[in-house]
């Protein structure tokens, strides 16, 4: 029977958590927007946004409609679930799992792997317990800096990759659908407007748009103390004044500080720690308009 660790805590002590963390500046490294039940994906957008072309995603999207969320996710061409509804979602999937006969613990964080001759043997469990496993399957999100650096320390082959850095960009929503639906703008029939731009400069790197939100909201999405991180998120009436979306560059171990596998870390955390430093140290993103920038 499968058995889930999960650092952060189940849906309902999350939400308490990240409400705090919004209102007060008090962030938990354990439970925050990216670490909890769900993962990064509880507070997300719920745009079901995948590039692959599998005959599971059809399974996924159905077991998301049993667990409560919109019938619509199933034939809509840019599916949207919002925060609102993926809280209730992802708890009924967990007690789905658990009616199955899978386990989930909560609060308890992987903090080391138990190896024998080059097999695992079990886990380590927040710094103390032991867990006899054969089979260890690793779905620690892009966030979880520690444990990457866990299995670096154990020997593990780690490799550095490029990925994409930049800033969020928010306009009033009704400027968004004046640009993209002219007369028609406001129709009630249309929703929220969407866009998505890109530049392909000829040196290779590129700059985009992307996980734009209609009627959402930016926010706070830090998960290591001293350093900002920002996300873009909507319920799913999308009805909020103002639409977001990131504004990306891309970057490439060519730019990281060194040779060092985990040296893109170092990276984001220089850039996450400038940004905690210019806004003040409270959590609260630096923001400027863009025509000063
Ligand atoms: C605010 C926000 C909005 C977003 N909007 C969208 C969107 O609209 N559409 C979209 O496609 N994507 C969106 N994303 C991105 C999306 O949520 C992530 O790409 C996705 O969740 C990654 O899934 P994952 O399973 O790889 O990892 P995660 O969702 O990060 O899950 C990893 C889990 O592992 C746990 N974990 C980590 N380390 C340990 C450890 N050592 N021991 C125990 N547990 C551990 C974490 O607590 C976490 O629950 C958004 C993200 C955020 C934060």
């Amino acid at each position: 029977m499968p058995l889930i660790l999960e650092r952060g805590e189940d849906v309902d002590k999350r939400t308490e958590a990240v409400k705090n963390f919004w209102r007060t500046g008090k962030l938990n490294p354990q439970c925050n927007v990216q670490f909890g039940e769900g993962g990064a994906g509880t507070f997300s957008d719920g745009k079901l946004t995948t590039l692959i072309r599998d005959l599971r995603c059809r399974k996924v999207l159905e077991e998301m409609v049993e667990a409560g969320a919109p019938e619509e996710i199933i034939y809509s061409h840019k599916p949207h679930v919002g925060t609102d509804i993926l809280r209730t979602v992802v708890k009924n999937i967990r007690q789905k799992i658990e009616g199955l006969g899978g386990e989930v613990r909560f609060g308890a964080r992987v903090t080391g792997l138990e190896i024998n001759s080059n097999r695992v043997m079990g886990v380590i469990v927040n710094d103390s317990d032991r867990i006899p496993a054969e089979a260890v399957i690793l779905a620690i999100g892009h966030s979880a800096r520690d444990t990457f650096q866990m299995l670096y320390d154990l020997g593990t082959k780690l490799t550095p990759k490029a990925f994409s850095m930049g800033v969020r960009i928010e306009h009033p929503q009704q400027l968004i659908d004046l640009a993209q639906y002219k007369q028609f703008a406001g129709h009630p029939r249309l929703g929220p407007a969407e866009y998505k731009l890109s530049y392909h400069s000829p040196s290779g790197r590129s700059a985009y748009t992307f996980c734009m939100c209609p009627g959402g909201v930016v926010v706070a999405a830090a998960s290591e103390e001293g350093a900002v991180v920002t996300n873009g998120m909507s319920e799913h009436a999308r009805n909020e004044a103002n639409a977001n979306s990131a504004l990306l560059v891309s970057v490439t171990p060519g730019d990281f500080p060194s040779k060092h596998p985990l040296a893109g870390v170092d990276f984001q955390r220089k850039w996450e720690q400038r940004a905690f430093q210019l806004g003040g140290g409270t959590y609260q993103a630096p923001a400027q308009l863009v025509g000063d920038f």
